[in-house]
């Protein structure tokens, strides 16, 4: 496995890659790996000839009161990781060589973004974006893979590759969870051992809303009640928000039909989780 810091590198690499014919997919992540950004690099290596990774802490789409400064970090464990698992290139930029100190231009998402995480984290999106765009433009991927548990930034990233024309297939996977539900988290090593057990609410109370759904329930409020209610039964954990759109437009639905995302975060001690699941109805 390569492992390159700088830009230009990564340019003249890939310019190669691409001039040999081959296809490249790409998993941006920020490190601190687990299985569920291993399986995003299972499905890139079945896709693509060439799997470029990055790790990089973002600190555009941290809010000033958020997690940046203690997001866990630990390369030389991500390097192993990356590497027993078939990526090729790991691009492991420093905030320095991806931001100069001024920025000429900000990005704003305007859509897409008053729901879900957008509305709690302001600006959040927009610091996604920028990052993607420029990641976007130095691997050049054919193929880029997100989890579906950050379904609102796959919605997000879908949408941003349609209307500025990337020439990118975006590939949602599948969340992959502890065997108790628990959806894999870089952040779930800030749950204390109490909290990792009170935790599995979260998938508890999206399976709940699946029972009631496939019962016939199609009232979004009444459902969103059901999971507040066993949450709160069964948790110290404060709901920040639990709703329910249809995907990927994140509009509200009168009546569940079509694509139904069902997300909800909720915030424990030191750590704040989401998670959802997508049905169709
Ligand atoms: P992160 O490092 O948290 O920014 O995540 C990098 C990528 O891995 C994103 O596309 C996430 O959606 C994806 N990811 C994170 N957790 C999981 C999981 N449990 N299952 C599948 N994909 C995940």
């Amino acid at each position: 496995m390569q492992i390159i810091t700088a830009i230009k590198e990564m340019q003249e690499k890939i310019a190669q890659y691409k001039h040999n014919g081959m296809t490249i997919g790409f998993v941006p992540t920020m490190g601190f790996l687990h299985e569920g950004h291993l399986s995003l690099v299972q499905e890139a290596k079945q896709k693509a000839d060439l799997v470029v990774m990055s790790i990089f802490v973002n600190p555009l789409q941290f809010g000033p009161n958020e997690d940046y400064d203690r997001y866990p970090r630990d390369i030389v464990r991500d390097e192993q990781l990356a590497k027993n698992a078939g990526v090729d290139i790991l691009f492991y930029p420093e905030v320095t060589e991806m931001y100069k100190d001024t920025r000429y231009f900000h990005i704003s998402v305007s859509g897409l973004v008053d729901v879900l995480c957008g509305s709690k984290r302001p600006g959040h999106f927009d610091g996604v974006v920028t990052v993607l765009i420029k990641l976007f433009n130095i691997v050049l991927p054919t193929y880029a893979f997100f989890g579906k548990k950050d379904a609102q930034q796959v919605a997000v990233v879908m949408k941003m590759v349609e209307e500025f024309n990337f020439p990118i297939k975006i590939i949602p996977v599948e969340t992959v969870r502890e065997e108790d539900g628990l959806a894999k988290s870089s952040r779930n090593v800030y749950l204390t051992s109490e909290e990792k057990q009170e935790a599995t609410v979260l998938y508890k109370s999206l399976q709940l809303a699946k029972t009631l759904i496939e019962e016939g329930e199609t009232n979004s409020r009444s459902i969103i009640e059901k999971m507040t209610r066993f949450i709160q039964n069964h948790s110290q954990g404060n709901i920040d928000y639990i709703e329910i759109y249809s995907f990927p437009n994140l509009k509200p639905l009168p009546n569940l039909q079509g694509h139904v995302l069902v997300a909800l975060a909720v915030r424990f001690t030191n750590v704040r989780l989401i998670d959802n699941i997508l049905l169709e109805i």
